[in-house]
């Protein structure tokens, strides 16, 4: 069932674990992550990122996301990730979907809230849930950026975050703690105790954890004990489909036709696979 951010981030906050949120930039990813949730029967974000505009259109894959969303069993919220402009963030909003997410991380302190704070007025129109971010994750979400990459990384101020929560009315806060969108180059060292105070500031709003993928899973439960309710995970997952369409293609003889058709249940497969194990994580089960 089509569900907001809001009402999957109260089961969160309940059950004291986080929702996975996973990027559905095609259609093996989307039946792969439905698949997850209904067998393991969790609550679960499917997610669409402004940035994957070049793979397939919001437009295209959008109206898909919610009408897959509406047929499942368990609560699913069909969210924008990183909305870089109130115009794409309005056209997520027209499509259906049940949160966005404001990504001004890289403006001015006041330019970000003002925008968040136009952000909120427009998904109140439609019962929509919001996601902002204060601090920097370094990489954007493509996983592109300078070599290294952490160099503009910028942890949360908690008082900031304080402050940005209660000005802007903001549902969940993507705070930056330490993590990294893409593959990590180095072992991630994170700072719990950012999560811990913008939590105790804020009268405990649900904290999102961006760069997910590829972080231990003793980092994960502390992460959640901290407060984290919400984990964003994609390049593990996309990185699974394109191992077993690798392997698939290995296992053909020479002479056996390829079909595009088996390449691509291979990675459905494969990717349902590895998000069933984040999700259980996240679920601390
Ligand atoms: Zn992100």
């Amino acid at each position: 069932m089509l569900v907001t951010l809001n009402e999957v981030m109260k089961i969160a906050e309940e059950k004291k674990i986080a929702v996975g949120s996973f990027n559905t930039p095609n259609l093996e990813s989307l039946q792969a992550v439905i698949g997850a949730a209904e067998e393991l029967n969790l609550p679960v974000i499917i997610q669409f990122a402004q940035c994957h505009e070049p793979w397939i259109p919001l437009d295209l894959i959008g109206p898909i996301m919610v009408e897959a969303a509406k047929k499942t069993s368990v609560p699913v919220c069909v969210h924008l990730d990183h909305g870089e402009t109130l115009e794409y963030l309005e056209k997520a909003l027209e499509i259906g979907f049940t949160g966005i997410m404001y990504d001004g991380s890289i403006l001015p302190y006041e330019e970000n809230l003002q925008n968040t704070k136009k952000a909120v007025a427009m998904a109140a129109k439609t019962g929509a849930s919001v996601e902002a971010e204060l601090g920097s994750m370094g990489k954007r979400e493509s996983g592109s950026g300078e070599a290294g990459g952490d160099d503009t990384k910028i942890y949360t101020d908690p008082g900031q975050a304080k402050e940005f929560v209660e000005a802007s009315g903001i549902d969940a806060l993507a705070c930056s703690f330490g993590t990294t969108h893409g593959i990590y180059l180095t072992t991630p060292k994170l700072d719990f105790e950012v999560v811990k105070k913008v939590r105790d500031l804020t009268g405990n709003i649900p904290v999102v954890m961006h760069g997910g993928s590829g972080v231990s899973r003793e980092d994960y439960h502390k992460a959640i004990q901290a407060g984290v309710r919400k984990i964003n995970y994609f390049t593990y997952m996309d990185k699974s489909g394109g191992n077993a369409a690798a392997e698939y293609l290995k296992s053909l003889n020479t002479e056996e036709p390829v079909f595009f058709s088996s390449i691509s249940m291979a990675a459905r497969d494969a990717m349902k696979e590895n998000v069933k194990a984040a999700m259980k994580m996240f679920a601390l089960e």
